[in-house]
């Protein structure tokens, strides 16, 4: 389903209470961090730690107050209202504080009967806040009456009134796949209240193939099913049909039947209690049924798992989050709580998370072929995906080699280099030239070639020797001239015995959001060409936009002899990378069988089916959503907004080229003296954005920020502002 593609929850909620903050000389107080651990566990937040709500409001969450459940039928008529009365009536006799809402609906009193009936005080337009006169299905209904229905407005009333009761039930409108709007279903309205659902079946034939139908349904959109209801909706004899229902649906479904509910000769709630009590597994409704499991989460992250690039004594005595759902620009933890994605899950998100077409692209292919080796066989969506790549890349790459990540995708070109040389007869050119901050991956062979020290001095007796460039950090040293220079030296003394060069083109992720000037790349690749040594173009972070353009080797009109991709290549789907060569290339591996001159590499899940599926579906989007034209004005005004990083007195540079920016700190803007590492000033940044619901993370003393392309300009103005008061926040404390 197509969905608006303006703001999954309004960020402007966030803002009023953020502006006072950004105003405020003095830093909030430091919440403790036991203290913050202890309150999640209980599942309430901190107030040091707001939602980015009114002070004074209530959080959503898995307190009391809050919980929500919505009810569907399997079809239109299946009784729903008299059964949201029966259960409300039910939860009222037990105590609780039940609100009632039916956000759409066409024809019929429902919303004003279960007002009078239930004796609630919210306003009738709050219960139901669009109302058509004509029963048809909402999105012809309102479209005859000129009503525009906006999402935005229904979750946010939604979110006022669950916060006002202790239960509150929300009626679908038909079934889960009746339109709201011709681009939005009542499923979609579902998953985007992120709650639970119970499905109102009726008890005769035909019931089994509806119910079935939209358990399917919700099951495929992540929406949990917690039971199915049966509602006798005429007086009759109970059948075979009505006897054996219910079972047979749990059975094949392994979904629980709440109950039946008879027919109701007099719809009183002393008539209904008297039927009914007792009879129905209210367990789904009760608030503080569904205990957070964070807490057990964390404790079994920390007991099992070892995570990349942490050092796990710091992890253990953390607070981690445990995501699970994304949607858009967000993330969301099993708190319930919601984050800006600010840096794409390191770098690979392009067009938003769940997206439903790269969804319902992997899920076609899950339901014909996971997975075929590619070593001996092929598959349709990696030749699909190959004959596009080759489209989009620059003029010149024409083979697609598949492989599973960035460092692997600069592996083989590694490989593929040398070996070339070797195929050829010449043997001696075996090394490679790289920069002195580069970074291509995590193998030893990536590590090899690697330049940042901290990533690569504890391995160097296990890596090969390479010839390091000097390279500017763009800052502190932006002499790029001498780069060429040097290179040029390198390469007319001792080109024989190079294989390769291998760049980061333009822009160098990891060291920090080094920005190249333009035609560096472009002399590079000419030196490359005069002195016949390859060029392999690390386009791993780079690649799929990120710097305003497809690729970032076509800022200098640059075609290299090797392109490595991965990250954004499957939209941040899933584990793909590819290194795309030239015929030049490919033609010097062809040889007999007998002469072993083969490209002897290759790993188990190459070209994975359901990898490739997302990746053509990611491209797809490029073309489909016209992602990177309107990319343009969204860049333009990241560089605007990031001026006004330098008002403060601890940045040192920002560095942007398209969506990747970095902004560098420094203790003392004068002298642009560092941080040290150990003042962990990123990071203590990165864990101050996440308090306004910000996920960041830092490269040493740079902030990055790389949003998915997709994010609004509205939630990127929410990144830079939280960023703007983390920074500040921080860097006020530690030096007053
Ligand atoms: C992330 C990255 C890599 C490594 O990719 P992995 O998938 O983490 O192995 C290589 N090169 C560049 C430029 C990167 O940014």
């Amino acid at each position: 389903m197509k969905k608006e593609k303006e703001d999954f929850v309004n960020p402007l909620d966030f803002f009023d209470d953020l502006d006072e903050d950004m105003n405020e000389k003095v830093a909030i107080e430091e919440e403790k961090p036991q203290e913050a651990a202890a309150s999640r566990e209980r599942g309430q937040r901190t107030p040091a730690n707001p939602p980015g709500r009114q002070p004074g409001s209530k959080p959503i969450g898995r307190q009391k107050k809050g919980h929500a459940v919505f009810i569907t039928g399997t079809d239109t008529g299946v009784g729903k209202t008299t059964v949201i009365k029966v259960i409300a009536t039910l939860l009222k006799e037990k105590g609780l504080d039940v609100g009632v809402m039916k956000p759409v609906q066409c024809g019929g009193e429902d919303a004003k009967s279960l007002k009078e009936f239930l004796q609630i005080t919210d306003h009738l337009s709050d219960i139901n806040p669009y109302l058509a006169k004509d029963p048809h299905s909402p999105h012809v209904a309102f479209k005859r009456e000129k009503i525009q229905v906006h999402r935005e407005k229904i979750l946010s009333i939604f979110e006022k009134m669950r916060r006002r009761h202790d239960v509150l039930l929300v009626e679908g409108a038909g079934g889960l796949q009746v339109p709201i709007r011709e681009d939005y279903l009542v499923a979609d309205l579902v998953k985007d209240m992120g709650i639970d659902m119970v499905i109102v079946s009726r008890l005769g034939l035909g019931t089994i193939n509806h119910t079935l139908l939209t358990i399917d349904k919700a099951r495929d959109m992540g929406v949990h099913v917690s039971g199915v209801i049966f509602s006798a909706s005429e007086k009759k004899v109970p059948g075979v049909p009505e006897k054996t229902n219910p079972a047979t649906i749990k059975f094949i479904s392994k979904t629980s039947g709440l109950g039946i509910i008879p027919f109701l000769d007099e719809l009183t709630a002393e008539a209904m209690l008297k039927v009914c009590k007792n009879k129905i597994d209210l367990k789904p409704f009760l608030p503080g049924n569904k205990p957070s499991a964070t807490g057990q989460l964390v404790a079994d992250d920390k007991n099992y798992v070892w995570h990349p690039f942490t050092q796990m004594k710091d992890w253990l005595e953390s607070d981690p989050l445990v995501i699970e759902r994304g949607e858009g620009s967000y993330l969301m933890d099993t708190e319930g709580k919601k984050y800006l994605d600010g840096v794409s899950s390191l770098w690979v998100n392009i067009h938003g998370h769940n997206h439903p077409h790269i969804n319902a692209a992997v899920k076609a292919q899950l339901a014909r072929l996971e997975h075929s080796t590619f070593l001996g066989l092929s598959n349709i969506p990696a030749i699909e995906l190959a004959k596009k790549l080759v489209a989009v890349a620059p003029k010149g790459l024409e083979k697609v080699f598949y492989s599973d990540n960035g460092s692997t995708a600069v592996e083989v070109a590694v490989k593929m280099a040398y070996q070339y040389w070797q195929n050829a007869g010449k043997t001696e050119k075996i090394k490679m030239v790289h920069l002195s901050n580069s970074y291509h991956g995590d193998t030893l062979g990536t590590v090899s070639i690697g330049g940042i020290d901290l990533f690569s001095q504890v391995y160097k007796n296990l890596t090969f020797p390479t010839i390091k460039i000097d390279s500017p950090d763009g800052f502190r040293t932006t002499d790029f001239e001498k780069t060429v220079t040097d290179l040029e030296y390198v390469l007319s003394s001792s080109a024989h015995e190079i294989a390769a060069l291998v760049v980061e083109p333009v822009v160098q992720g990891a060291a920090g959001m080094i920005v190249w000037p333009d035609g560096i790349l472009k002399r590079m690749k000419d030196l490359c060409e005069k002195y016949e040594v390859f060029l392999i173009a690390d386009e791993v972070a780079t690649g799929f936009g990120r710097t305003g353009k497809m690729f970032a080797c076509e800022h200098d009109g640059v075609t290299p002899d090797f392109l490595c991709l991965a990250k954004g290549l499957t939209g941040g789907y899933l584990p793909l990378a590819a290194t795309l060569t030239t015929k030049k290339v490919f033609d010097g591996f062809l040889f007999d069988y007998k002469d072993q001159k083969s490209f002897f590499h290759g790993h188990t899940y190459t070209a994975n089916p359901l990898a490739c599926a997302a990746a053509v579906a990611n491209l797809e989007l490029f073309h489909k959503e016209h992602t990177l034209g309107k990319l343009q004005p969204k860049i333009n005004f990241l560089g605007e907004r990031l001026k006004m990083f330098y008002n403060l007195t601890r940045v040192g540079q920002v560095r942007q080229k398209g969506f990747m920016a970095g902004i560098e700190l420094v203790k003392d803007k004068t002298t642009n003296e560092p941080y040290a590492w150990d003042e962990k000033i990123g990071v203590r940044i990165c864990n101050e954005a996440r308090k306004r619901n910000v996920i960041l993370r830092p490269l040493g003393n740079v902030i990055v920020l790389m949003p998915p392309l997709s994010i609004s300009k509205r939630e990127l103005d929410y990144l830079l502002q939280v960023t703007q008061w983390a920074i500040r926040q921080v860097t006020q404390k530690v030096s007053p």
